[in-house]
């Protein structure tokens, strides 16, 4: 007998972004070199000092289980991170500190979207949002950005789509996967919306730190009075301090959000991992150079991949201001041949790129945009200059 797939389930896409990654490493282990542009996450090792606190919380027997949603001293540790960073006000009742903040948003959409409920998400989005949506039972609403804009969500489009079926907007800032960013006044713009329809908005900020040009992030909830009410934040140590494998994310909502996500969390997973939770007390309340420098790192890597894309003719993109992404077009070369093989699609030309010249991007078919690529720059700089030679001589 056959076991027959849930509805639900049978829905949900696999992440393009892991599958590719797991492409790449796949080639790597055929013995092959891969310069593997397609995962988002810091190729940098995990600053030391944080390493330290989780062998010393191991040693020290910190390895039993943890209040479901997180230990006392990490959601206090975050709350003052976000209220001192931002000015808003979190006390740890509203904060639950999850498996990555893919987990916490999983959390924030079964916890507050019913089965047909609307959900709008602006495209390009990162590949998990939609079908984490779908997960919940509700539906994404997607709303499509052009390049002319930077890929943001303009006030006339967000209201476009706006139904008596919708209750949620998901704002990613600074953006996975085409590195925009949004200014307080665009905020402000689609705050009002959200308030005038009554919507309450998940700000995914997990880059908030890694914003380049000397530009100031603005966190969604401070924009206006009272948007704390309506806002769940997402985020998470994975990229500000290069801790993708320690599985550690959070969110921040109001009190009857939290609550209710803990109890959520207590039945599905209990604690994140007890190891990692001190680990990233260390990475909050420790020396933040090493984010400097990591950031630094990147927006010179920023900068010269914004270089190498602007020497290929035909090719283009919107300046990456924050995040590690940089998204351009490729719709020039579509319907070409490259080594004998023709390309009629953004998948097409990643992955004859990746069996051609052993680069690995992530075609924009998956984050709803055809017609672009994702390549990410958290790679080091040699990774990305012979990847973007590659690139220069994939398109002859
Ligand atoms: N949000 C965005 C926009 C991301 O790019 C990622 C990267 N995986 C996540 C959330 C999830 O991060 P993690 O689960 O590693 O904390
Ligand atoms: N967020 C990263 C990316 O988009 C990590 C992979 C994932 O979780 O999808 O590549």
């Amino acid at each position: 007998m056959a076991i027959e797939i849930s509805k639900i389930a049978s829905g949900v896409q696999p992440s393009a972004t892991l599958a590719m990654s797991a492409k790449a490493k796949e080639l790597k282990a055929q013995g092959e070199t891969v310069y593997n542009l397609s995962v988002g996450e810091p190729d940098f090792d995990t600053p030391s000092h944080i390493c330290d606190a989780a062998a010393k919380a191991m040693r020290e027997g910190k390895t039993r289980y943890t209040v479901a949603s997180g230990l006392p001293e990490l959601k206090e540790a975050i709350c003052e991170y976000h209220n001192t960073r931002f000015g808003v006000d979190y006390k740890p009742s509203q904060c639950v500190v999850s498996n990555g903040a893919k987990h916490a948003l999983h959390n924030a959409f079964f916890a507050t979207l019913n089965p047909g409920d609307e959900a709008i998400l602006p495209a390009p989005y990162w590949v998990s949002y939609a079908e984490l949506i779908k997960l919940s039972g509700a539906v994404p609403v997607v709303v499509q950005t052009t390049e002319q804009d930077g890929f943001k969500l303009t006030p006339e489009a967000f209201e476009a789509a706006i139904t008596p079926k919708t209750r949620m907007l998901l704002l990613c800032n600074p953006s996975n996967p085409t590195g925009s960013c949004y200014t307080r006044d665009e905020l402000v713009a689609l705050a009002k919306i959200a308030v005038a329809h009554n919507l309450f908005v998940v700000a995914d900020e997990i880059y908030e730190r890694l914003i380049y040009d000397g530009a100031k992030f603005a966190s969604f909830p401070t924009v206006l009075d009272g948007l704390q009410d309506r806002t769940i934040v997402i985020n998470g140590v994975s990229k500000t301090y290069a801790m993708t494998g320690w599985r550690i994310g959070w969110l921040l909502a109001p009190e009857n959000v939290a609550k209710k996500v803990s109890s959520l969390q207590s039945q599905e997973t209990s604690n994140p991992c007890s190891i990692s939770q001190y680990a990233a007390i260390a990475a909050l309340k420790g020396d933040q150079g090493c984010v400097d420098q990591m950031r630094a790192e990147f927006e010179k890597r920023r900068d010269y991949v914004m270089s190498r894309i602007a020497a290929i003719p035909g090719m283009s993109a919107p300046k990456t201001g924050g995040a590690f992404y940089v998204f351009f077009n490729i719709q020039k070369f579509l319907g070409q041949e490259r080594g004998g093989v023709k390309i009629e699609t953004d998948s097409d030309w990643c992955l004859q790129l990746l069996q051609q010249k052993k680069v690995a991007t992530v075609m924009g078919s998956a984050f709803g945009a055809p017609g672009y690529v994702r390549a990410s720059f958290a790679a080091s700089m040699e990774t990305l200059k012979t990847a973007f030679d590659r690139i220069a001589e994939f398109l002859g």
